[in-house]
């Protein structure tokens, strides 16, 4: 069976053999046996993060990754988008990401998060790299959505391929991203008791459209909430999943291993 973790980030502090063991022995501890494979892709959030992203794809077997500036870096990142176009051409570096919207955290800087956006969402065309959106607003508003979402409308018509990632909005938002072609994103938040709207939205995407992703070392799924997370946690989030939609594990995998695959353009 094939794991896909399709978002996880490696911090640039961090040491690669170490992190590289603690994934084993997670996805061990899941339950991934010795025929199991962990295939992942490290998002790059900015030029440090991306740099390290790069060096974890290349150390991982079938290691993809992303380069780009997440909207939490946006007004702080140093280097310009148009200096990551070598990151971009990486054999390895399959798209372009973390971007995004975040009025959660980051609402002051919305002018320059919507800046670096359209311009690696111009670059990812120009490249033909699919990209990996963040979207976040405050409770109960949603005009980052909306702002996304008119973007996405523009970028998918455009022929390109997206994925938003880490969902946590509505029903109707997902059906408004879904129907634009998106991809989504499903992340442990899935398992988190007040998560109601994450698992109405994980029983309802289509199976060519759903990604499993653990959002590590954030967002580590119950029963380990407070630990660092993992991409070796995946499995704890592919069964979650497929306990809502009233399917098998190993079907979940399968499908989120594809799409995965497709998405960042693998065989
Ligand atoms: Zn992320």
């Amino acid at each position: 069976m094939i794991y896909f973790d399709s978002h996880f980030h490696f911090d640039p502090e961090d040491d690669l053999n170490g992190v590289q063991t603690r994934m084993r022995e997670a996805f061990a501890a899941a339950g991934g046996t010795a025929e199991d494979e962990l295939l992942v892709a490290s998002m790059g959030g900015g030029w440090q993060e991306s740099l390290a992203a790069r060096k974890f794809a290349h150390a991982w077997p079938n290691g993809v990754f992303s380069a780009g500036i997440h909207p939490g870096a946006a007004a702080k990142e140093t280097v310009s988008p148009e200096e990551f176009r070598e990151l971009l051409r990486d054999p390895a570096c399959r798209a372009v990401g973390e971007l995004g919207l975040d009025y959660f955290y980051q609402d002051g800087t919305r002018t320059r998060q919507l800046e670096v956006l359209e311009t690696f969402l111009g670059m990812a065309l120009e490249e033909k790299l699919p990209v990996i959106l963040h979207c976040r607003d405050q409770e109960n508003r949603f005009q980052a959505y909306e702002d996304m979402s008119c973007l996405t409308a523009a970028f998918t018509g455009a022929g390109g391929k997206a994925v938003v990632h880490c969902f946590t909005g509505t029903v109707p938002w997902a059906e408004c991203f879904l129907a634009q072609g998106c991809l989504l994103g499903v992340t442990g938040i899935v398992t988190f008791n007040r998560a109601e709207n994450v698992r109405q939205v994980a029983a309802m995407i289509p199976e060519d459209k759903l990604l499993a992703e653990t959002d590590s070392p954030y967002l580590a799924p119950v029963p380990l909430r407070g630990q660092a997370n993992t991409a070796g946690n995946l499995p704890i989030i592919i069964r979650k999943i497929a306990q809502i939609r009233q399917d098998t594990p190993d079907h979940i995998a399968e499908i989120t291993a594809r799409n995965a695959a497709r998405f960042y353009g693998m065989n």
